[in-house]
């Protein structure tokens, strides 16, 4: 008997075993595949994973694998510069291999003792009042109290629940490789780009030695689940820049499309739903991977408290009202950001004026803070405007803030040092500091770094820390 069992060893599910092993939780994680991805796509870590990263003591390995970029100009590939003093001590992006990055996070959830098993497709699961079957293709039959289908976008988990999955299929393809091209370096890098200034979903992106990752639009291009061949990628090649360049001898390609869809729910009794099994939407400002890490670091404590049985009521079901409206606006800025890279002349000349109006420093910040993941505020009632926000890494006595979370506890941060967190303290730390960092007197963060109250009365606080961590203990 497991605790959880998580099907699907992808970024979101490696990174919720993580997290509820902080908790001592049982984990196993099953996955399909045997070996990792065949394709090596780079994607962007943003801000907000980056602070994640760093809440975990992740960052410094993950950065030596990735290029460090500048924060701005993901918004529909408006190249316009991020604004002066974002909120944030990590305002970069990260470019890394996506195989990269799922290995490091898997190394990271075994190194705190989730069990992995590769090459085990859940085919089955039934659920009752005590917990839920899990069955793998090799007829074996699992139990744990829990399930959370990370098993990405056709998750079959989310398939056996029957949660709809309802929004917009695919209407266009994108092949994307890694292959030589015989032309000169010069014409290609002219000819990218020309067509770049009206056609952001061309790119040929040079390696070296005449090697190129080509991501190419191309309309009806055979089966979705079939890998596309070199003459599917002549043929888009040729119909946007009139010559196919001389590719040949491809490492690898893939294709994505640009289904918009989103669970109707994230949870049926005892199983939940996260990243991609939840949400898709078109890579557009690289989103996807963030959102499901995030969701997976909102959901693990809370899962965990479950188990651990000090989660106060209804905290479960706090995941899907934090975490679905922040993934329906995700969708929401990927159809916006679609409609602006169209080469139609009406989305063109609104491209035009929006690129304009980024001037305006509000502008631009407001896009890049939804692009990046920090302006989000959970809504946690009345209050001001820093409740349900996450707290940048601040400075405190003992160095920074995020240095303190490591253990995936509450933090209790409190200039004041006349407050406590007594009964919690199995579950949430006390660090009294009047030199910290911020402009109000106390502070309570969750494990996932959310400000979840803001005072310097004690019952008020004894209050929330109720509402958040349960009932203090003997
Ligand atoms: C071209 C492209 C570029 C992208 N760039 C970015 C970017 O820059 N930034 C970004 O944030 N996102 C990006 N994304 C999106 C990102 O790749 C996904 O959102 C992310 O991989 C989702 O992670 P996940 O763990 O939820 O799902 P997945 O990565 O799909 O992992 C799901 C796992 O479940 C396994 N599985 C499936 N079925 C079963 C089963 N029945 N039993 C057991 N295991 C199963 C799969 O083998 C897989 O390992 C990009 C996507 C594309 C296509």
């Amino acid at each position: 008997m497991f605790d959880v069992i998580i099907t699907g060893c992808g970024p979101t599910g490696a990174m919720l075993a993580a997290e509820l092993r902080l908790h001592d939780v049982r984990v196993l994680v099953l996955e399909k595949e045997t070996e990792p991805a065949s394709f090596v796509r780079i994607v962007g870590l943003h801000i907000r994973s980056l602070e994640l990263m760093a809440m975990r003591g992740l960052l410094a390995r993950i950065l030596g694998h990735g290029r460090r970029r500048p924060a701005g100009g993901f918004f529909a590939a408006i190249p316009k510069p991020a604004p002066e003093g974002l909120d944030s001590a990590h305002a970069y992006m990260l470019g890394i291999p996506q195989p990269v990055i799922n290995h490091l996070l898997e190394e990271h959830a075994i190194a705190l003792g989730a069990q992995v098993r590769h090459g085990c497709p859940v085919v089955g699961i039934e659920q009752d009042d005590e917990g839920v079957t899990v069955e793998p293709a090799d007829g074996e039959r699992l139990r744990s109290r829990y399930l959370v289908g990370c098993d990405g976008a056709r998750s079959t988990v989310r398939k056996l629940l029957g949660v709809d999955f309802p929004g917009e299929p695919s209407r266009t393809d994108t092949l994307m490789g890694e292959m030589e091209l015989g032309a000169p370096r010069e014409e290609i890098a002219a000819k990218v780009t020309e067509i770049r200034e009206t056609d952001k979903r061309f790119w040929l992106r040079p390696f070296g030695a005449g090697v190129y990752q080509v991501v190419v639009p191309a309309a009806g291009a055979g089966d979705r689940a079939e890998p596309p061949t070199l003459e599917d990628f002549k043929r888009g090649l040729r119909a946007i820049a009139g010559t196919d360049f001389g590719v040949h001898s491809p490492r690898w390609s893939s294709r994505f499309g640009n289904a918009t869809r989103l669970a109707e729910r994230y949870r049926v009794g005892r199983v939940l739903l996260a990243g991609d099994a939840a949400h898709i939407h078109p890579p557009v400002g690289g989103q996807g991977l963030n959102l499901g890490v995030q969701d997976a670091f909102n959901l693990g404590w809370k899962l965990a408290a479950q188990i651990r049985g000090w989660a106060p009521e209804g905290l479960l079901d706090t995941y899907q009202a934090e975490r679905r409206p922040v993934a329906e606006e995700v969708l929401d800025n990927t159809r916006a950001q679609l409609e602006l890279m169209s080469t139609e002349p009406g989305p063109q000349a609104v491209r035009r004026l929006l690129t304009e109006l980024m001037d305006f420093d509000e502008v631009n910040r407001h896009l890049i803070e939804k692009i990046t993941a920090i302006g989000i505020r959970y809504d946690f009632g009345e209050g001001p405007d820093l409740l349900g926000r996450r707290l940048r890494d601040i400075d405190v006595r003992q160095g920074r803030l995020y240095g303190l979370l490591h253990r995936g506890r509450g933090l209790l941060l409190d200039r004041t040092e006349r407050l406590t967190a007594g009964g919690w303290s199995d579950r949430v730390d006390h660090l009294a500091d009047p030199t910290a960092d911020l402009d109000v007197p106390c502070v309570l963060l969750r494990p996932d770094g959310h400000v979840a109250w803001i005072g310097d009365d004690q019952q008020d606080l004894d209050d929330h820390l109720s509402r958040w961590f349960g009932e203090p203990a003997d």
